[in-house]
Formats: C-alpha cells, structure tokens, sequence
C-alpha cells in the first residue's frame, strides 16, 4: 500500500483525487548496531528511504504531487532535478501514462539517475548551469504553460513526504530526541518537521524532535545566511545555493531548537564508508551527510548519548556508485588454484 491509501486522513486528498503508488513508504527504520556502539549512544537507527521504488525519498511526494496534477487535468509533469526527483517524475508519470519533461543542470547528475529518467520515458533536458538555474527556468514555464511543475515548491510534495515522519512516530511509539537529515532545497526538512507537528498535535507523540540539518561546505547557503552563486560539493543532490524552501528549513530549526550546520566532502565520503563497511547499508554522498555531522556533535559532547537519533538516509548509494567507489580499494587481481588463492588472502 502506498502512502496515499495509508496516510489519506492527513493529505490533501478527496474522492476525486486519482489513486496513484508505486507501494512507496513503508521503509525500513533499521537499528545501528555497530555506529551506535562505537559512539557510545543508546538508540539511533537508519530510516532507509533508498528502499523508495525509485531509490530516493521523493517518491512519497511525488505520488501526491501526480495525482494531483492528475486531478487538476494536467498531462505533462515538468522538473527542474539535481537527479532524484526527475527520476521519480518519470517513474510516477510512466506508471499514469503522462509525459514528464525534467531539467538537469548540463554534465552535473548521476549516470544512474540520469539512466532512470531516460528509461522510465521522460523527456531530459540537460541546461546549462546549475540546479538553481534550471529551477527558476521551470518556474516560469510552469507560469505561462499547461504544465504541472512537481519540484518541492509544489505543495503536495511537501505534504506526501511528512508521511516519513508519521513512520518513523508509528514504529517507535513515540518521536525521537533528534531527526538528522541533509538540507538542499530544503523541502523534506520542512516536510518532517510539519510531519512531526501534526502528529504531536493528533496526540501520536508525546514530544518534538530537535531538528538537525547537515549542508555541504561548499553548498551551505542556510549556514552561512546568505545564497551561494557557484555551489560546490561531491553530494550532488544537495548541491544547491538558493533553496526554494529556506524559510522552512530555518522555521524548523529554531521552533525545534535545533541547527543546520555544513559538513565538508571528506567528512562526507568517510561518513558513507563507515555506514556502508560497518552496518551494511549503502546511502549516497548526500544522504551520509547528517551522519558525519552526527560524529561531530558526538566528539564535541553536543548529544547526548541517552537520547533516542534517528538518521534519514534520504537515497541509495547505487545511485551515484562512481563517487563512492573511488574512495576504496579496486578488486584484486588474483589466480590460481584454492590453495595460492587461500595463502595469498589469509583465509
Ligand atoms: C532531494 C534530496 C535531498 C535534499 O532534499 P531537499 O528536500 O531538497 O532538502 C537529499 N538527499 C537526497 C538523496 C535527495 O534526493
């Protein structure tokens, strides 16, 4: 069951609205066995959204997002995309039999990415320039054009994805101390916290969470105050200067009492390795980044290490495999029978 059929009471859904799923949600909210023990910390657990049918999180606002364009009469979904949400653009309107036209910034997404686009049917525009620039070009066209813009800026992106923070309230009985997550255009941090909010206000949870925002050092406008003209960072998804939802990413922190803070690309890429050698789960450059930001406020004595941490691993590292794997050894060249074969790996 998808997260419309699940959550309706809580979206902006009516009898009118068409059904629309991929059976997303529903992710898995996995236990760390090793990094919490490492740390010395009681409870932190992955909320694995790579485990979304098309790899990333966004699948739970886009489903929202179609039907309603759906509902509205649209037959042509338009994105700007850094790559996660134009491959959930194409998948949902393969699946609704619409077109999708997604806008990429030139050279700069994922081959895997880019691969699920081009064959879910989409329509790829590759622009020149970066994610902002394609942002505000699809804006316009959206403004003037029969088209249903599906970025963040849309509501129902909003409103689907808060259904990660109900999750995560439904399997542990209660709200964590700290929601850790990456801030790029900073839809899904505003989307969890609002999450969050209704739930404690259904009476779901007793208590809020502080909400904690990782950026990328080099891409870390809401850090620093201020828009970033060229944004720079190995985490391509959250390789963006001028969020569209700025305002909710910083409502969220100072209502949560929580803080965004920038992460640097090494901290990054270490933090994606640890994830991955140590607790078997694979999530991409960006996602790792509130990890390493977690490893941060640990050594600096920042949270404490009774409190209940919930890390959201916002996409699968299958996703961008070519960053990730440079970063480790090749395979061995190797040959000969079991026993120089067993001599020459010490088994
Ligand atoms: C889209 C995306 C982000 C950033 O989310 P925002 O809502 O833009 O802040 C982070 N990680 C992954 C994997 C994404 O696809």
């Amino acid at each position: 069951m998808g997260v419309i059929a699940r959550y309706r009471e809580r979206l902006p859904v009516t009898d009118a609205t068409p059904m629309v799923d991929l059976d997303e949600g529903s992710t898995p909210l996995v236990e760390s066995r090793n990094i919490a023990a490492s740390l010395g910390l009681r409870r932190l657990f992955f909320k694995y959204e790579g485990l979304n049918p098309t790899g990333s999180f966004k699948d739970r606002g886009m489903c929202v997002a179609v039907a309603k364009a759906l509902e509205a009469g649209s037959k042509v979904l338009v994105c700007a995309s850094t790559g996660n949400t134009s491959a959930s653009a194409a998948a949902y309107a393969a699946r609704c039999r619409m077109r999708a036209v997604v806008f990429i910034p030139s050279g700069e997404i994922a081959l895997n990415k880019l691969s699920q686009a081009l064959m879910y049917g989409a329509k790829v525009v590759a622009l020149k320039g970066n994610f902002d620039r394609a942002l505000a070009t699809v804006r316009e066209l959206a403004d003037s054009y029969p088209v249903a813009l599906v970025n963040s800026v849309n509501p129902y992106r909003i409103e689907g994805q808060k259904t990660a923070a109900f999750e995560i309230v439904d399997a542990l009985g209660e709200a964590p101390d700290y929601l850790l997550l990456p801030v790029g255009n900073a839809g899904n941090i505003t989307a969890y916290w609002r999450g969050f909010r209704e739930y404690h206000e259904a009476g779901k949870s007793a208590n809020l969470p502080r909400m904690v925002g990782a950026q990328a050092e080099g891409a870390a406008p809401i850090v620093l105050g201020r828009p970033v003209e060229n944004p720079k960072t190995v985490a391509t998804a959250i390789k963006i200067g001028n969020p569209a939802s700025w305002e909710g990413a910083t409502s969220a922190r100072d209502e949560s009492g929580g803080l965004i803070e920038a992460v640097s690309d090494t901290e990054i890429l270490q933090a994606q390795i640890r994830l991955a050698s140590t607790e078997g789960l694979f999530a991409e450059p960006a996602s790792v980044a509130p990890l390493a930001l977690l490893y941060r406020l640990v050594r600096e004595g920042r949270l404490e290490k009774d409190a209940t941490t919930v890390v959201v691993l916002t996409g699968s590292g299958l996703k961008d495999p070519d960053v990730a794997i440079a970063n480790v050894e090749p395979p061995v060249e190797l040959d000969g029978d079991a026993r120089s074969l067993a001599k020459a790996l010490k088994l």
